[in-house]
């Protein structure tokens, strides 16, 4: 019944998976069929704190019944304390409020465009980013996203975007000489593009590079912020400090909230008029990301990484995994089965998993009972070993 309706009314842009999800609780979800699973994609890691969580759902309904929107013609309590515990943590200026990911990014791209032109001149408008990264599905982030197989239904992209090559610090440097640029934008782990870390030297390099041609760095955090890497935001990991770094996902623990962190040397590039959002800042997505963030603390953050490690010995030397890439609670698993197949088998024995690339990807939430973690470690473990 779903199934037929969806097909019939929904445009064809999803390959779902065969089942409907009703309900859950913590880190099990449930189908319309009652079939249960461990949940280890938590909705592409926006689910942080899992399913029905009660203190968020207090949190989210304590505001809903109060305003459920005010629009930013009128100031908002859930937005000002958000924006200064994003501010207080990660020492950043401003933030601007969106819905979603490529939104936080279209203005973390705005915003590097206006201080290059501010600062650099008009022509500097040049963005870098790397091979195999994704920044989402409007144009210009689409055009940021350095994969072909994107652009080519839709073409002309938009102007401005070159891209390097991941982990080569030479090609960004060669392209920071050529092109008359204002910004480097990368994921520290590339998500959609495989799982797959950037290496340590490489992100200190991008710094490097940003400081010679005074570039911008910009941090794609929309997968690996709010605790997903084992520290509150995944740059965090790599010693560094970019000037703009744009978040979504995981954030409004399953409410659509992106939000651009702004430093302090654009802080002040966008004035007034400039960029908006009807929805941006909506107080009940806020009043959740309040939520979410203030229970990120040490403790949560350390169980990431135990229970990332427990991830990484378990499957790492397993049989019929060809290799595990990651950070934290962000996974790709390299299998000698297709993935797909991998996939399907896990679900028909109870445990949600998904694809980025030609991996098996995880994603749990990030308190994920221990028991809930083994469990569906043993069933991937045993569907690879066959
Ligand atoms: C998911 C994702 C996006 C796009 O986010 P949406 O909310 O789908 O617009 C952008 N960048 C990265 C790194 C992502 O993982």
């Amino acid at each position: 019944m779903i199934k037929e309706k969806d097909s019939k009314y929904i445009s064809g842009t999803y390959a779902r998976f065969p089942i409907a999800l009703v309900g859950g609780k913590g880190s099990l979800v449930w189908d319309d069929e009652g079939n249960k699973y461990v949940d280890m994609g938590t909705g592409i890691a926006v689910n942080g704190l899992g399913v029905a969580d009660e203190e968020w759902i207090a949190a989210v309904t304590a505001q809903l019944s109060k305003i459920q929107h005010t629009s930013n013609l009128y100031y908002s309590e859930p937005d000002a304390i958000l924006a200064e515990m994003l501010c207080e943590r990660t020492g950043m200026s401003k933030v601007f409020f969106s819905n979603s990911g490529a939104e936080a990014n279209e203005c973390a791209i705005k915003t590097a465009r206006k201080w290059g032109e501010i600062n650099k001149g008009g022509e500097y408008t040049t963005v870098i980013t790397l091979t195999d990264s994704f920044h989402g599905r409007t144009l210009a982030t689409l055009a940021a996203t350095g994969q072909d197989v994107f652009h080519k239904d839709f073409l002309p992209m938009p102007e401005g975007f070159v891209y390097a090559e991941a982990n080569n610090i030479e090609s960004v440097k060669s392209l920071a000489a050529q092109n008359k640029c204002c910004a480097i934008m990368f994921e520290c782990v590339q998500g959609e593009g495989g799982v797959r870390p950037l290496d340590y030297d490489f992100v200190k390099g991008l710094e490097a590079v940003a400081r010679e041609y005074n570039l911008l760095l910009i941090a794609d955090e929309v997968q690996t912020g709010n605790g997903r890497t084992g520290k509150l935001y995944g740059y965090m990991n790599y010693g560094i400090k970019p000037d703009i770094f744009s978040t979504a996902k995981g954030l409004g623990g399953g409410l659509p909230i992106g939000a651009t962190v702004l430093g302090e040397k654009v802080e002040s590039v966008l004035g007034a008029g400039m960029h908006g959002s009807t929805f941006g800042g909506n107080p009940v997505c806020c009043a959740g990301a309040v939520n979410v963030l203030s229970r990120i603390d040490e403790t949560m953050l350390e169980g990431v990484r135990e229970k990332s490690q427990y991830i990484f010995s378990e499957l790492s030397e397993a049989k019929g995994v060809k290799s595990v890439s990651g950070m934290g609670l962000m996974i790709g698993i390299e299998t000698e089965k297709d993935a797909s197949a991998v996939i399907a088998e896990c679900r028909e024995r109870g445990v949600l998993v998904i694809k980025a690339k030609n991996k098996v990807r995880l994603l749990p939430a990030l308190n994920i009972p221990d028991e809930l973690l083994h469990r569906a470690v043993e069933v991937i473990k045993a569907v690879c070993a066959e």
